[in-house]
């Protein structure tokens, strides 16, 4: 399942955005699809020249410190039990 931005972009990983035409691809869940649809493009609109303005959007990583209060101490739980859990079995 995947979100939409305000643009009606999926939260993929990877677009492709052409500032010159105003222009940005479908997300791409890998680089290899991504440099497909930057060559496509670049090839289909520019002559395969490279337009001024080109830019990769990259989805951002979820940080820790990003994450909910109650997510955060949720996690470090987690972390603390498989901790111990690993410590009660080596002790
Ligand atoms: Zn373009």
């Amino acid at each position: 399942m995947s979100k939409t931005d305000a643009r009606g972009r999926g939260t993929g990983v990877y677009a492709y955005r052409c500032n010159q035409c105003r222009t940005t691809s479908p997300d791409v869940p890998t680089r290899a699809n991504l440099r497909g649809e930057r060559d496509d493009h670049r090839r289909r609109f520019h002559g395969g020249h490279i337009p001024d303005g080109e830019e990769i959007l990259e989805e951002e990583r979820v940080r820790f410190f990003d994450l909910p209060r109650e997510q955060k101490i949720a996690a470090v739980v987690v972390a603390l039990v498989l901790l111990g859990g690993v410590l009660f079995k080596l002790g």
